[in-house]
């Protein structure tokens, strides 16, 4: 890359236009509009018990449904919404809609799954978030079980004070909290303590190489080791073979998410499966 000099000197440039050209102003204003008019949807990934492939609950992904553009990923305008106060909206109507979902589900007699909803740094470090849930609480009380929330660890170090305060309210209401995207980032272990986090996520980047790599085998293993002695859960993300869930399991790590298990799904396949669910494990009460 050094000797690129005069390239990467355009490339820096050219990336810093792309921050400001009409096409991403416009993006966000059609973002805002999308939330608006109904846009946005989300995708619901299963997570696994390790020990014996069964789903044990879900995670929200937010989809732009872009009227030109056609399906969008998060990947593809979070970080837009993020640079705004648009991202407080995007996750307000994520939270809502995922307690609509669950409300929906339970009134058509399944038997609910938590669901975990991923949500932004800047959501994280203030008090709206806790405010939110309150309401969403007062008027479905039962989901206090029933919705979780992710934190990135990135996002937990932009603001470790506010965020404590944050996950330590929403521990009082019920509400379990992940630390998302463990290992990627920085966080102080004194922190992990003081959150009070019910379950650590390890990085999709070191399941990747876990077969293959002694170094992302070992990280795995050290951090399925540091929940254990901190009472947290562990979830491994990111699995795409049997040969990653065997040795997963071998390391004691208690549940998985992946593209090996399940992609996320639509709400039309979800809502089929959790009736098949029913099916074939009738609720005993
Ligand atoms: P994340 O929370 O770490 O979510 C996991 C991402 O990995 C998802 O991508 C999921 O589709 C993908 N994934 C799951 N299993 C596999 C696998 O086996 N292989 C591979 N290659 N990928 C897998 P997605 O849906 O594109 O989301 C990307 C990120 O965007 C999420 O990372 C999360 O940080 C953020 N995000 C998603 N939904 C929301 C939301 O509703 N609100 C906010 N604020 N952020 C969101
Ligand atoms: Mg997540
Ligand atoms: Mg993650
Ligand atoms: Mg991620």
């Amino acid at each position: 890359a050094k000797s690129a000099g005069k390239g990467c000197y355009r490339f820096w440039q050219s990336e810093y236009l792309t921050d400001v050209t009409p096409e991403r102003m416009r993006l966000e204003s059609e973002l805002r509009e999308g939330i608006e008019n109904g846009e946005l949807e989300l995708h619901y990934q299963p997570k696994v018990e390790a020990e014996t492939g069964q789903h044990c609950g879900l995670e929200a992904l937010v989809r732009w449904q872009h009227p030109k553009l056609g399906l969008l990923y998060p990947d593809q305008f979070i970080s837009i919404a993020e640079e705004t106060n648009l991202i407080i909206e995007l996750d307000r109507w994520v939270i809502r809609a995922v307690a609509h979902q669950q409300a929906e589900w339970r009134s058509a007699g399944f038997e609910l799954l938590p669901v975990s909803i991923n949500v932004s740094a800047t959501h994280a470090s203030r008090h709206e978030l806790v405010v939110l849930f309150a309401e969403i609480l007062a008027a479905y009380p039962y989901l206090a079980n029933y919705i979780e929330i992710e934190l990135t660890e990135t996002a937990i170090m932009a603001n470790p004070d506010q965020a404590t305060l944050s996950l330590n309210s929403l521990l009082e209401m019920g509400v379990k909290s992940s630390v998302d995207d463990f290992g990627s980032g920085y966080t102080s272990l004194g922190y992990l303590k003081k959150l009070n986090a019910n379950t650590l996520k390890i990085d999709r980047s070191f399941i990747n190489g876990i077969t293959t790599d002694f170094y992302d085998r070992d990280v795995a293993k050290a951090i399925i080791a540091l929940a254990n002695s901190m009472s947290m859960e562990v979830v491994a993300e990111g699995i795409e073979t049997k040969a990653q869930w065997d040795l997963l399991r071998e390391f004691g790590c208690q549940y998985l998410q992946g593209f090996y298990f399940s992609r996320p799904l639509t709400v039309a396949c979800m809502t089929h499966i959790l009736k098949h669910r029913l099916e074939e494990a009738p609720m005993l009460s």
